[in-house]
């Protein structure tokens, strides 16, 4: 089987989603894949054009490349050309024919890829220095350089392709045995999982098996290790955690995170606490939750659930475009700086660093004041890393908020379908998509007050114990 970008992409990311790419196995659907490949697709379809605008007809071919008379050929552009060798095949978005200005030099031909991202990743260039490699070993001479035209300024990336090239043989030397093995490689469930067309597939199989992968917080050479000591199965794993405590004398404690435990409480559906997690007394208290575009470093809706002195308030900053920023930063910091004995909670650290990257957008006389936002902000998911094992594969937001009962508006939304919700509203500026990035964003600040709420609600009664589940919900439905 030849080997194609479309394969070779897939393996940068995950041996399985090649292997069933190459099996021409359904999809089993994700709103944020299909939207990626529209995205790509839409965006190589206006750059072609863009680059083409500036060729006669004589200048430009499309198609297949004929390698007979590439040195006396006219063409200085060609869309849409495919190369292949014996196992490798590809249809590069745009080749540039460069002839030399020095005598006897050969003329250099410079493959282009497009990718709508503004940001690159290692596995963009992977794909260009794949492009290269065939188009090399196609017209039989090397070739060094590429080009990546991206963004939607858009902005051009000069890539040394050469360099690339062991890196290009040696995953393609993978997936040419993977193919011809015939038997599919280890299911290990990973980060791209969330991005991936068969999710739904490979999450249902890993749940059937109780695989090991489930576990979101175990690295790759944990898994690899407790595999070779004959444990596969989360339930498994859960027999292995044995108590540990921190040395007394012991100035700086590690606060390790036992997988093990965190295997145990699944099996239990119970929560453990190890050692004794801190969440400071305050008046008041302020959950907050940002949504961004990361790719492009937009903040465009900050959501703060205040609670003071027993009463509720909801505040919602939206920005139309991203040079609204700085003002819905600036009312959120005028919005709470005033109140008594302020706590700001998120979960994780992207609301920090949203907070850190504003603040050098944000007028000079609101600096202070964000730095004792900024010092007074908790990032809640690392105390619960180091302290708290919930019955969960995962201590996302909404992983745990769904076990402590926490109801969404839309229980299957995440923070990737909220990209492609944002990225709709910037084409369309339909009022029901923003209404349901607002309702997204309450609900995450609502799970993180509950999450809050649970985890004040028990007292520490030693270096490890469980909370008793019924008791804790049973006292919720008598209040
Ligand atoms: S869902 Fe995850 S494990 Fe399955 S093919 Fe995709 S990336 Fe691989």
């Amino acid at each position: 089987m030849m080997i194609t970008p479309y394969l070779y992409e897939a393996y940068l990311k995950c041996p399985t989603k090649c292997f069933l790419r190459a099996l021409g196995e359904m999809a089993t659907g994700n709103a944020y894949a299909d939207w990626v490949r529209t995205q790509g697709a839409s965006y190589r379809s206006r750059e072609s054009q863009r680059l083409t605008q500036g060729t006669t007809p004589d200048e430009r071919v499309m198609g297949p490349l004929a390698t007979g008379n590439v040195e006396s050929a006219k063409w200085r552009l060609a869309i849409d050309v495919t190369v292949r060798t014996n196992h490798l095949e590809s249809t590069i978005h745009a080749v540039e024919r460069v002839v030399s200005q020095g005598r006897g030099e050969p003329t250099q031909f410079i493959p282009i890829r497009f990718i709508y991202t503004d940001k690159l990743t290692r596995d963009d260039r992977l794909l260009l220095a794949f492009d290269a490699l065939v188009l090399s070993e196609t017209l039989g001479r090397e070739i060094g350089l590429g080009k990546i035209i991206h963004g939607d300024k858009p902005a051009t990336l000069e890539v040394k392709t050469g360099a690339l090239a062991s890196a290009v043989r040696k995953v393609t030397g993978k997936i040419g045995s993977l193919l011809t093995s015939n038997s599919p490689p280890d299911l290990v469930l990973n980060r791209h999982c969330a991005e991936c067309e068969f999710q739904t597939r490979c999450r249902q199989k890993s749940i059937e098996t109780n695989d090991l992968s489930l576990l979101s917080g175990m690295t790759e050479n944990e898994r690899t290790s407790y595999r070779s000591k004959g444990i596969f199965t989360v339930t498994q794993l859960s027999y292995t955690f044995r108590p540990r405590k921190t040395p007394k004398r012991a100035k700086n404690p590690a606060k390790p995170r036992y997988i093990a435990l965190q295997a145990l409480a699944i099996r239990e559906n119970t929560v453990y606490v190890h050692g004794q997690p801190q969440l400071p007394d305050s008046k008041t208290q302020v959950y907050l939750n940002i949504e961004g575009l990361p790719d492009i470093e937009s903040y465009y809706l900050v959501g703060a659930l205040v609670v003071s002195g027993g009463t509720e308030t909801f505040h919602s900053f939206w920005a139309d475009q991203k040079s609204d920023e700085p003002t819905i930063f600036a009312q959120f910091v005028a919005a709470i700086r005033d109140l008594p004995e302020l706590q700001v909670f998120h979960y994780g650290n992207y609301e920090r660093i949203a907070l850190l990257k504003m603040k050098a957008r944000l007028p000079e006389c609101l600096h202070s004041t964000t730095d004792v936002l900024l010092e007074r902000a908790i990032n809640v998911l690392s105390v619960i890393h180091s302290h708290l094992y919930f019955p969960t594969i995962s201590n996302s937001l909404k992983d745990i908020g769904r076990f402590l009962g926490s109801e969404r508006a839309n229980e299957n939304a995440t923070g990737l379908q909220c990209i492609v919700w944002r990225n709709s509203w910037n084409a369309n500026k339909a009022a029901d998509t923003k209404v349901t990035l607002l309702q997204y964003n309450q609900d995450d600040c609502r799970t993180l007050k509950r999450i809050v709420e649970f985890m004040r609600s028990f007292g520490c009664t030693g270096f490890l114990w469980k909370i008793g589940f019924p008791d804790y919900f049973q006292e919720r439905s008598n209040r």
